[in-house]
């Protein structure tokens, strides 16, 4: 199969890698400089530990990126030597794995490797894993280990339920401030709060531009392009970033610039990126002109209930609506919503075998959605960060076919 169509990167992903470098940068200074560092899940609260005045560090990034740099394979081992079972989290056993051996992408960044957390925070909206994993090092540093624990299937976000997690960030208050050394100022609070709104609807900007057919971005490039809505939220910079950026996509909306030349298949991607294949499926989707549009996994980051005028109400809401904490009910509208919104032709769910709050296809939500929108999909078995759960050939293969089928209109009848 040919190998000539290439990726189109955009002009202002220069501007990504500074703006990334230098919140790096900025945490590893932050001891020197007497700051205080705070761990934190990907949907923790961020927010109110950067009005408090932490440096923000989220170790899950730090195993996209032993993933990405495939060094996960190698360092899982050194995990499950330690007593985590090869079948949980492969972020939590790769980075734990990093820790033991003293090597981290960081510093292929001349950077010196994560940062020693002073507190570590977590939400266990996502998973339980979570907890586990902030809490081995909470053990190794002796500092403390806090939480909100959060319900999973939720049907409504509704008033008690709003209320049950804001009194548990309230909570947080009081032992974050003894760490912090500081108050809480409750008006920078509310300015974090709208800056991270802010990034949140320009991230959303970004994703629904691929609405547009062709679409100027794919999920390959998302997860690229996520960096900033991930790690700065509650920043300014990432703010000016996704101006930019937003900037940039309605220019190739306008000049009709296609992400994959010629497209013409539209696939939603469902459950984790596979990390360290992201290069290679990227070019397969290139190659076979079958744009991945859209996906939970980058939509995830949408925070859109954050609401200054009520800080903890808000970040209640928000942390809780994310799609992995609720019910399958939910997650089948939310998927059929973003298949007609994204004109979608066929859906791929990643069967990630150490994730699977991540995994959606394992109580029939494939063959739901399928009677509902007549939406072909397929099923791909791998992994977020352990390679050794995945067949490259095998994956190509079946998605070569799944993407014959869906140009093929006998076929796909
Ligand atoms: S949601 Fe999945 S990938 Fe993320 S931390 Fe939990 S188990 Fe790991």
């Amino acid at each position: 199969m040919s190998t000539t169509v290439e990726r189109k990167d955009f002009a202002a992903s220069k501007k990504l890698r500074d703006v990334m470098g230098q919140y790096f940068a900025a945490l590893d200074r932050g001891p020197a400089e007497g700051k205080k560092t705070a761990w934190c899940t990907s949907v923790g609260p961020a927010e109110l530990l950067l009005a408090l005045g932490y440096n923000v560090y989220f170790p899950e990034n730090h195993g996209a990126m032993l993933g990405a740099s495939r060094m996960a394979t190698d360092l899982i081992p050194l995990a499950n030597a330690r007593g985590f079972s090869p079948d949980i989290c492969s972020y939590l056993t790769s980075d734990v794995g990093s820790y033991l051996k003293g090597e981290s992408p960081l510093q292929k960044m001349k950077l010196s490797g994560p940062p020693k957390a002073d507190v570590l925070v977590f939400n266990t909206n996502q998973c339980r894993d979570v907890k586990d994993w902030f809490q081995f090092y909470a053990r190794e540093w002796n500092v403390p280990c806090l939480g909100v624990h959060t319900p999973r299937a939720i049907d409504a976000v509704d008033g008690s339920l709003a209320d049950f997690v804001a009194r548990q960030i309230e909570a947080l208050v009081g032992p974050l401030e003894k760490v912090a050394g500081r108050k809480l100022d409750i008006d920078r609070l509310r300015e974090v709060i709208d800056l991270s709104r802010q990034t949140t609807m320009l991230w959303k900007a970004v994703l629904e531009a691929a609405a547009n057919v062709p679409s100027p971005i794919t999920f390959f490039d998302g997860t690229i392009q996520m960096g900033p809505a991930v790690v700065m939220r509650g920043l300014q910079a990432a703010v000016d970033y996704y101006k930019l950026l937003v900037a940039e996509l309605r220019q190739r909306v306008a000049g009709g610039v296609a992400a994959v030349e010629g497209e013409r298949l539209r696939i939603y991607w469902e459950g984790m990126p596979i990390w360290g294949k992201l290069s290679p499926l990227s070019n397969l989707f290139l190659e076979s002109r079958a744009a991945v549009v859209a996906s939970t996994y980058c939509n995830s980051w949408i925070f859109e209930a954050l609401d200054p005028a009520d800080p903890f109400g808000s970040m209640a809401r928000a942390y809780s609506s994310i799609f992995i904490c609720r019910s399958d009910e939910v997650k089948q509208c939310y998927i059929e919503r973003m298949a007609q919104l994204y004109r979608i032709d066929g859906v791929i769910y990643h069967d990630a075998k150490t994730c699977p709050n991540n995994s959606n296809n394992r109580y029939g939500l494939p063959q739901r959605v399928q009677q509902t929108l007549g939406l072909p999909y397929l099923v791909i078995n791998g992994d977020l960060n352990d390679l050794r759960m995945y067949s490259e050939e095998q994956t190509r293969t079946n998605i070569q076919a799944f993407v014959e089928q869906l140009v093929d209109p006998l076929l796909k009848a």
